[in-house]
């Protein structure tokens, strides 16, 4: 595949592109939609930490690995953005394949811009995000009846060319929140939440490689955060913070942490 094709006529300048959600990490999170693209995509450009099993759905692709972690700079972006524009052009079914969900702390938008702006086809396929799978790992809503009716997905990263961000005050606001890419500054995000006036004891639960067979889980109260996050390996890990958290520490042997792994 990948020669300039013909569609009703007219010179078809690009292919399709798939925005598609990876989930969480284990392979059979995924939806059948993002299989059955896996399994007809003539390229994949996918995230750093999508499974081996995951991009094996892809048999007939060439693929390639567009990852950057947390805190990469914007030229990164700018350059993922050419290489889906240069794939678009050769091929006829690209799919960039995104942890989680893709519309979820995935730099979507820059990706949809510039699609847009070349005028290609997109369509989006959404996946299971970290704190969706973080709940169901660890068997805790993160809503209750009378306890949590609003639930936030947040992050305290902000980008270099950013301005400043209200993150801790949506936080403080919010029954039950979600934190990505918090856990490795979890005193900055401590911090930030006691300044808001949150209780030092708000149960909080951390959870690390969520849906993988390197799970770990770690309840506590917000003043031992950084304790926490001390206990955690070098993987993704997601903080729920709020009320609702609390059933996640009835059961642990200390007052400050309970530690679970898979
Ligand atoms: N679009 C992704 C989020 C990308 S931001 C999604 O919807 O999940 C990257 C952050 O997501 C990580 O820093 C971590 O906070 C979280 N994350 C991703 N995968 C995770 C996993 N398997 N377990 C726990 N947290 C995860």
């Amino acid at each position: 595949m990948g020669a300039l094709g013909f569609v009703r006529g007219t010179a078809r300048v690009s292919g399709k592109v798939y925005l598609v959600g990876a989930g969480p990490g284990a392979p059979d999170l995924l939806t059948i939609r993002a299989a059955r693209l896996l399994g007809q995509a003539d390229i994949v450009l996918h995230d750093a930490l999508v499974h081996p099993d995951t991009l094996a759905l892809a048999c007939g692709a060439i693929l390639v690995d567009v990852g950057k972690r947390s805190g990469g700079r914007s030229t990164d972006q700018r350059f993922i953005c050419r290489r889906l524009l240069a794939a678009a052009r050769r091929h006829d079914c690209v799919v960039r394949l995104k942890g989680g969900d893709p519309m979820l702390f995935g730099r979507a938008q820059e990706e949809i811009d510039a699609l847009r702006e070349a005028g290609v086809d997109f369509e989006i396929v959404p996946g299971v995000t970290a704190a969706l799978a973080a709940s169901a790992a660890t068997q805790v809503p993160l809503t209750h009846r009378g306890l949590s009716r609003s639930v936030s997905f947040v992050t305290p990263r902000v980008g270099r060319t950013e301005g400043t961000s209200d993150w801790a005050r949506t936080v403080a606001a919010s029954d039950t929140s979600a934190l990505y890419m918090a856990a490795r500054d979890a005193v900055t995000t401590r911090d930030g939440l006691l300044a808001q006036g949150m209780d030092p004891s708000t149960p909080v639960l951390l959870v690390e490689h969520a849906s993988l067979p390197d799970e770990r889980h770690l309840a506590g109260q917000l003043s031992h955060l950084p304790d926490l996050v001390a206990q955690l390996g070098d993987g993704p890990a997601v903080l729920l913070v709020g009320e609702a958290m609390r059933v996640a520490m009835r059961s642990a042997p200390s007052p400050r942490a309970r530690v679970s792994g898979t």
